[in-house]
This record gives C-alpha cells, sequence and structure tokens, in this order.
C-alpha cells in the first residue's frame, strides 16, 4: 500500500486554544516561551488569540470565539493541514457549551496523528522537542480502505 508522508517546516504553524479556566494558564505558558513562539506562525480562537498577542506582541491569525465556530475552523484546518502543531489547554472540570465541537477537534488531531499538547507539562515537553527546531516529516495515516469501502 502506498505511504504518504507530511512535511512539517521547521517553522510551524501552531494553534492555540485555551477555555476561560484554562486561559490564564496558557498566557503564562506563552509568555514563558516567547521567544521560540516567534519563530513559528500563530493561529488561535478568537479571545484566545486577543490575548495571546497581546501578551506576545506577535501576530496572532485570530479565528472565530471557540463556542462560535472557532474550534471548528481550527478542526477544518488540521484536515486541510494547515496546522502543525496543536496547543489546547482544555477544562476538564467544566461541560462547555460546544463540547461536541472540542471532541470534533480532539478527534481530527488524533485522525490527522498532529502533535498536541493539552496541559501545561505536556506543553513543555513538545515545546521542547527538538522536532520545533527542525523539519520532521512523519507517516500520515492511510484512509484510502475507507475511501475505497463499497457503499
Ligand atoms: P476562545 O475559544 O479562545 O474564543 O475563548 C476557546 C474555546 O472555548 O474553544
Amino acid at each position: 500500500m502506498k505511504k504518504n508522508f507530511r512535511k512539517l517546516e521547521r517553522r510551524k504553524k501552531i494553534a492555540l486554544i485555551a477555555h476561560d479556566n484554562k486561559k490564564r494558564d496558557l498566557i503564562e505558558w506563552a509568555i514563558h516561551n516567547k521567544i521560540e513562539l516567534a519563530k513559528h506562525s500563530l493561529v488561535a480562537t478568537g479571545t484566545t488569540g486577543k490575548l495571546v498577542e497581546e501578551a506576545l506582541d506577535q501576530p496572532v491569525v485570530k479565528l472565530l470565539s471557540g463556542p462560535l465556530g472557532g474550534d471548528q475552523q481550527i478542526g477544518a484546518m488540521i484536515a486541510t493541514g494547515d496546522i502543525d502543531v496543536v496547543f489546547f489547554f482544555f477544562d476538564p472540570m467544566e461541560a462547555q457549551p460546544h463540547d461536541s465541537d472540542v471532541k470534533a477537534l480532539l478527534r481530527l488531531a488524533v485522525a490527522w496523528n498532529l502533535p498536541m499538547a493539552c496541559d501545561r507539562t505536556t506543553a513543555d515537553f513538545l515545546m521542547t522537542s527538538r522536532f520545533m527546531q527542525e523539519e520532521y516529516e512523519y507517516e500520515l495515516p492511510n484512509y484510502t480502505h475507507y475511501l475505497s469501502r463499497q457503499i
């Protein structure tokens, strides 16, 4: 079966999303990683993006606010290969009005084998990975079988 690979450039397209109770965590983390984050391009859900932009003084592509469609926009960008790495600080202690969108985003990141950190410790590990500084090629999941199924 033919294998498909995807190459991530040195400059990564990073998605940032934080639920309200996790925004402080993400902003602190982002400030701590300001120099590293400046080497990459940033996209975020609306409110998170506004806060990160102010905190880092670095341009952030701001999508819709998460509950208004921003999570789904990120999910779509994951599926089309327009995002390389995801930092998604979701709140495990509070139900969200857009729980279905949150679940969809998480699912798509796994479906496309994307590096994703959902808490600060994992974010530290991911951000300090040497692959954040280098090109990185990985095998895409092969969905040929699924796409060619008999209906
Ligand atoms: P927000 O969205 O950055 O617009 O607050 C985050 C989310 O709840 O998904």
